[in-house]
């Protein structure tokens, strides 16, 4: 049996994995001449720079599949479990770090903006309770198959629904459980996990503050792009044979049965196909004539990301591998990105420095800094002159709060927007995460894993369900897995 994967991202690269493990020939094809997709690394002027994802949380996702490896093929995969998840930085010169034990954040809370500390521990818990209710039902099984809802995860879900928040904005359970605005706004900025706005998405997704601050924030030893390069020697160990500069044109579907893709101009046949491309250009360009699903397609896309990486001639003390530094009107903020679909004035900037625990990722007494703002999905906005207003507004906060100029301290700039994620990982509107979660029926819009009317055709990644992030594509690769036919 041969499956063939469009796209070698995080979840193109898990499915193979997955499947060369069930015993089936498994061929990658990527348009890129390298994999990872979002997960991938660049180095420039003597900088290492991780391109996409910075925050590794649930790392025994990537451990299920490293231990899948073909034996005796020693591939390791070392990483760390972080005390501190994150710095956060005020206007009014208020800085907060965050811990990944509840009671040592609930500890600082209370030290720096003088709110007792069981409030932390009982929000997590919360949160807690929730991601491990709903979890097993909305994330690790197919949403779309009768099984799952008869399942017996289902009833515990069921008998707790209505502990779930389902009919609160994360902001309204974030201002009812913690008033202090300072600590609303750092809960409520868990929907940006996933590119939502949190004035609008669930109240269950509360439940993501679970991960970071209590399960843990971890590091890969060498960096995000280890995740990508790990699960890729995993796949080659098992006799995945990885396609680069290979973009598939078409998936070729006779009968309501995928029969293979069309690459060059060559139809090469394959009893199951897999697309890790978006949904959205899958549909438009691989299936432009199978009949559209476009109540899925035309969901609100989650946010975009502009990224300046610099190479910084200079070390900051106070601070850590993740740094957020807050602007003064959140709300006015996700109002910009999601409904005039443009940039605040003051956006609220994101600082990941791997070079903190990874000296070689910079020169010796420098830094190399992902600097990050969230911004609207690619509709025809004139990047080319937001950019650089964005860059002066952002170098002038950062500016401002580390009492250092800046400009002054970078070697060397490289950019990415939403128009280039776009062209790199054919992500529909350079969007990072597929549609938005700003639903309460989210979950249920998204795309299923497999397709309901055309078999042996299957679909993983962020575009679909369970949705974005490493870990939800890991798990998009595990449900084909359940789904997929057995190899007799
Ligand atoms: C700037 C940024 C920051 C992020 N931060 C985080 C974070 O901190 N933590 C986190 O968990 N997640 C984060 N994410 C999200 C995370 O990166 C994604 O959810 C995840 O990597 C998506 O993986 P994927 O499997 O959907 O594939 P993608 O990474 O989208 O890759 C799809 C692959 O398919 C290939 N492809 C597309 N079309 C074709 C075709 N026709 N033929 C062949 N190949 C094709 C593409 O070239 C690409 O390699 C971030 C993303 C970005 C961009």
């Amino acid at each position: 049996m041969k499956a063939i994967i469009i796209g070698a991202g995080i979840g193109g690269i898990a499915t193979s994995i997955r499947l060369a493990k069930k015993g089936y020939d498994v061929e990658v094809y990527e348009q890129n001449s390298y994999p990872g997709g979002k997960l991938s690394v660049f180095e420039q002027d003597g900088f290492r720079f991780d391109a996409g994802p910075s925050l590794f949380t649930l790392p025994e996702m990537v451990d299920d599949l490293v231990a899948l490896q073909k034996d005796n093929s020693q591939i390791k995969f070392p990483y760390k479990k972080l005390d501190e998840s994150c710095r956060y930085f005020w206007e009014d010169g208020k800085k907060l770090t965050a811990y990944t034990k509840p009671e040592k954040f609930g500890e600082e809370v209370e030290k720096v903006l003088g709110v007792p500390a069981e409030v932390i521990v009982n929000y997590i818990k919360k949160a807690e309770f929730k991601y491990e209710k709903s979890a097993k039902i909305f994330l690790e099984k197919s949403l779309h198959k009768t099984s799952t809802f008869l399942s017996k995860e289902i009833l515990p879900a069921l008998l707790n629904i209505y502990k779930f928040d389902l009919f609160e904005s994360m902001n309204q359970v974030n201002e009812s459980q913690l008033k202090d605005p300072k600590l609303v706004q750092l809960f409520n900025r868990f929907a940006t996990y996933n590119g939502s706005d949190p004035y609008q998405a669930p109240g269950i997704l509360t439940s993501i503050a679970n991960l970071e601050l209590n399960r843990g924030t971890f590091y890969p030893e060498a960096g995000m792009y280890q995740i990508t390069d790990t699960l890729c020697k995993v796949a080659e160990s098992l006799g995945v044979n990885f396609h680069f500069n290979a973009g598939v044109e078409k998936i070729a579907v006779e009968n309501k049965r995928a029969t293979g893709i069309y690459q060059n101009g060559q139809m090469i046949p394959a009893d199951l196909v897999v697309s890790n491309m978006d949904i959205y250009p899958t549909y438009k360009r691989l299936l432009a004539d199978q009949k559209q699903p476009e109540a899925i397609l035309n969901q609100e896309r989650s946010s975009s990301a502009l990224i300046f990486y610099w190479g910084i001639d200079k070390e900051f003390n106070e601070l850590g591998l993740h740094n957020i530094f807050f602007s003064d009107d959140y709300k006015k903020e996700f109002q910009h990105i999601f409904k005039s679909k443009t940039i605040a004035a003051d956006p609220t900037i994101y600082v990941n420095i791997t070079s903190k625990h990874t000296q070689s990722d910079a020169p010796k007494g420098m830094e190399n800094w992902f600097v990050m703002v969230n911004v609207p999905s690619n509709s025809g906005q004139d990047w080319d002159q937001l950019i650089p207003e964005i860059k002066t507004s952002v170098l002038s906060k950062l500016s401002r709060i580390l009492d250092t100029d800046i400009l002054n301290h970078i070697k060397t700039e490289s950019i990415l927007e939403p128009r280039t994620i776009e062209s790199k990982t054919s992500s529909y509107q350079g969007a990072l995460y597929g549609s938005s979660s700003n639903n309460r029926y989210s979950a249920f819009l998204r795309h299923p894993n497999f397709h309901q009317k055309i078999k042996a055709l299957y679909f993983s990644g962020g575009s679909v369900h369970p949705g974005g992030g490493i870990p939800l594509c890991l798990l998009s690769a595990k449900i084909i897995d359940d789904l997929s036919p057995e190899i007799s």
